[in-house]
């Protein structure tokens, strides 16, 4: 289905290049351009047929109907003014940044046409050789919409993800930035500090159980010290819910307190295993 002329992603890594093989797979667009740091991305994405023209010039976006911010979140933010002066009228504007208070009370002073947009997909890795449309399949993306919000930015980006077989969800922008503090952004800062805390002579040893828990321990430390920064209230109150979580683990330890140990395995076991059946 149709839904723009030309659609732009601005940042072809992980999440702009498995979005622009989505947009394709779908037949969602004409044209799909493509902006980025590095010629090489941009010839590795046209190469794959990911994008049919790129560019490290902001300027090849004037023509878009659709512009997809998907570099880290302060690039976003330094360059949304800039895109703001190329862009034409009634192009829609969204981004795909893990972070949303920051990122929206910024762009929709810039952009009159334009909504927050999170997917739910991604992996460990980063770049557009690991791009992958599948990375959509059975997931969620937040759309964070305000009072500034344009009526046709939400109607429009609402159907695109719909489009790509994504379920979508609306919260605030701070509800979002609540919510991902727990189930994104704790996971990574406690698979950082237990990658921190293992003697590297142990780490031959580590088997499946550290393998699954720490791999997101990979992610890219650029970004992720962007994401963390940029929700540092939300996941300060998050590593403190956590931090109570370990000294009630500790004490049950300390104590030999086995029914206590117990009751919080089988707790933690019961939750794990619902997740299984959503
Ligand atoms: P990524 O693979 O590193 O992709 C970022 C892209 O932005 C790269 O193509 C990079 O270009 C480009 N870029 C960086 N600075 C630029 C600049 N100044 N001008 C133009 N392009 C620039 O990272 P990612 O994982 O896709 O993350 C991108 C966004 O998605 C972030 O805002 C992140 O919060 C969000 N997100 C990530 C995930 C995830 O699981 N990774 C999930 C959901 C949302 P080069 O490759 O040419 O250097």
């Amino acid at each position: 289905m149709k839904l723009f002329e030309k659609i732009a992603i601005v940042g072809t890594g992980l999440i702009g290049g498995s979005l622009a093989q989505a947009a394709r797979k779908n037949k969602l667009c004409d044209r799909l351009i493509g902006v980025s740091r590095h010629k090489a991305t941009l010839e590795f994405a046209k190469r794959h047929k990911i994008i049919d023209s790129g560019s490290q010039d902001i300027s090849i976006l004037k023509d878009a109907d659709l512009v997809i911010l998907a570099t880290p979140p302060q690039t976003i933010k330094i360059l949304a003014p800039k895109i703001k002066k190329i862009i034409k009228n009634g192009c829609i504007v969204t981004d795909v940044a893990s972070i949303k208070s920051e990122i929206v009370s910024s762009l929709e002073k810039i952009f009159p046409d334009y909504i927050g947009s999170h997917p739910l997909a991604g992996l460990e890795k980063r770049g557009i050789q690991n791009a992958n449309a599948r990375i959509f399949n059975d997931s969620l993306c937040i759309l964070t919409p305000t009072k500034k919000t344009s009526l046709e930015a939400g109607r429009k980006i609402k159907l695109f993800w719909r489009a790509l077989g994504v379920e979508v969800i609306t919260m605030t922008p701070k509800e979002h930035d609540k919510v991902l503090s727990f189930v994104s952004h704790l996971p990574h800062v406690s698979a950082f500090s237990l990658m921190d805390a293992i003697p590297d002579k142990f780490l031959d040893f580590a088997a499946g159980g550290f393998k699954d828990t720490t791999r997101i321990a990979a992610s890219d430390p650029e970004l992720w010290a962007e994401i963390i920064l940029g929700n540092q209230k939300d996941i300060l109150y998050s590593v403190g819910q956590f931090k109570k979580s370990l000294r009630k683990i500790t004490s049950a330890i300390r104590g030999q307190n086995k029914k206590a140990l117990i009751a919080i395995i089988k707790s933690a076991k019961e939750r794990r295993e619902k997740l299984n059946s959503l």
